[in-house]
């Protein structure tokens, strides 16, 4: 599957494969889009932008998208008006972005983005840092420099990304062959490979989400840098790498886009220790996550909500046992090495991506109830199923099961329990008799009552 992915194809004979300044023009009768296709609002944007004297196009993933015949997501503009320029043309308009300027323009809950073309970045306008600015390693901080149409094609990644749809026309501009592209399927960097990711690493991650996303190959000189500069992930913002992360696992195709990140050696920089599980335990901490990964994808599909404290959850889960036991033998006894361990290892991956509170306190509730589902006797497992976590506790439980995890048939236990009526659970926990009660957990339970008990960081040890 994965030599399908990167497959290569032979470029047109002629050369100059991907730069060009005179677009390929692609009138109505040569292609499948049809203006009614598009979001009426960006249409609208089109058309008032070019009465008023710019150019305007619909541009990126949703012609793209069109022409595969899938539905896009969002609905790019790239015109020749400035941000003010645009704002000034629109009441609905608000001015967003700093690295990257654009202008929204609202519709009720619909947004279009308006981006103005831009150019690359030239030493010339490296004094200006308020328009453009890089790194000592090329990487891109600012990129405010505006351009022409031509320019604007050039300067963004993948050919595929930079077909430019006239409504008004409906004819379609391509600078870089991006039609070719999307016949063959593939995934190509406008430009030199290595500078592009240089530029912005995260690029390395789009390729591999359009791929996975697409069912494209991505080309040879494309997918070649890309072992070699996976560690520039690591220059990038935590916030921005949590974003994307959230694009790449929750795009439907999660689990073909976790072996493709590991085998571009692109999983490392995200997620070390889960990588380091991933060396130390391979089958077990590749099932574990595949599976994770096999589900959500699934959702997706079916329309269902997902959580990406799940989704993390299951991606860190490898690493806890490690990192507990090395607390142990540091005399910490084993429920506070636990969670000593996972609020480190937390800690410690949003360094690399910022995963806001609101997701990591749900995934220490996951944990958490790892250690709480074995517990069942008297009161307790009336209780736990009442917990609103238990659900997420229970399909992270099943999960380890499914990885091969020892539970002694927790798992089914639990299944039984909730489809047990009254009488049947009384029975059900008398012959638990005193077997649940581990020995490991000892003298601290009975204080509390598990739905009043809430943990924090602080409570975790010291
Ligand atoms: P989707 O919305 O389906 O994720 P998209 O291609 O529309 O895919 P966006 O992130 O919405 O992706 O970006 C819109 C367009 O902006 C892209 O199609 C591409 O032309 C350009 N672009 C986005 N990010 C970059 C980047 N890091 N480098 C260069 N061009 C980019
Ligand atoms: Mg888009």
């Amino acid at each position: 599957m994965l030599k399908k992915l990167f497959q290569s194809f032979r470029p047109p004979i002629g050369g100059q494969h991907h730069r060009r300044t005179t677009p390929e023009v692609i009138n109505s009768a040569q292609h499948s889009l049809q203006r009614s296709q598009f979001s009426r609002h960006a249409v609208g944007i089109v058309e008032r932008l070019q009465t008023a004297g710019y150019q305007a196009y619909l541009v990126g993933g949703c012609v793209r998208d069109q022409l595969l015949g899938i539905p896009p997501k969002d609905f790019d503009v790239a015109t020749s008006a400035t941000p003010e320029q645009v704002r000034a043309e629109f009441r609905n308009a608000r001015i967003i972005g700093r690295r990257f300027k654009l202008v929204h323009v609202h519709f009720g809950r619909d947004i279009i983005e308006v981006a103005t073309f831009r150019a690359h970045h030239s030493d010339d306008d490296q004094g200006d840092a308020h328009r453009s600015s890089h790194n000592a390693s090329g990487r891109i901080l600012r990129d405010n420099v505006y351009g022409t149409l031509e320019e604007d094609a050039q300067r963004r990644d993948f050919t595929i990304n930079a077909l430019y749809y006239d409504p008004v026309s409906e004819r379609i501009l391509d600078f870089a062959n991006g039609v070719h592209d999307i016949r063959n399927r593939l995934i190509r960097l406008i430009g030199d490979p290595a500078q592009r990711y240089q530029e912005d690493p995260v690029r390395m991650l789009r390729a591999v989400r359009f791929a996975a996303k697409l069912d494209f190959g991505i080309e040879k000189h494309t997918v070649q840098p890309i072992r070699e500069l996976s560690s520039m992930l690591r220059e990038i913002p935590p916030a921005r790498l949590f974003e994307e992360v959230l694009k790449l696992f929750l795009s439907g195709h999660a689990a073909l886009t976790f072996e493709m990140l590991v085998d571009l050696q692109l999983f490392e920089p995200l997620f070390p220790a889960s990588a380091q599980s991933l060396e130390e335990r391979p089958t077990y901490t590749h099932t574990l996550i595949s599976q994770a990964l096999a589900n959500t994808d699934l959702r997706v599909k079916q329309g269902k909500p997902v959580t990406p404290a799940f989704l993390f959850a299951a991606l860190l889960w490898p690493a806890l046992p490690a990192r507990a036991l090395y607390l142990q033998t540091q005399g910490v006894p084993p429920i506070p090495a636990m969670n000593g361990a996972a609020h480190d290892l937390i800690a410690e991956q949003c360094q690399r991506i910022a995963i806001p509170k609101r997701f990591t306190l749900p995934i220490r509730e996951i944990w958490d109830m790892q250690e709480r589902l074995p517990r069942r006797s008297g009161k307790r497992a009336d209780l736990l199923l009442d917990n609103p976590r238990f659900r997420a506790g229970y399909d992270f439980l099943l999960l380890r099961e499914s990885a091969g995890e020892e539970t002694d048939g927790l798992g089914q236990w639990w299944t039984d329990y909730q489809e047990a009526n009254d009488s049947e659970r009384r029975d059900m926990i008398r012959d638990l008799g005193s077997r649940d009660e581990g020995a490991a957990t000892g003298q601290r339970k009975r204080k509390r009552s598990p739905s009043k008990r809430k943990r924090t960081d602080d409570d975790v040890f010291d």
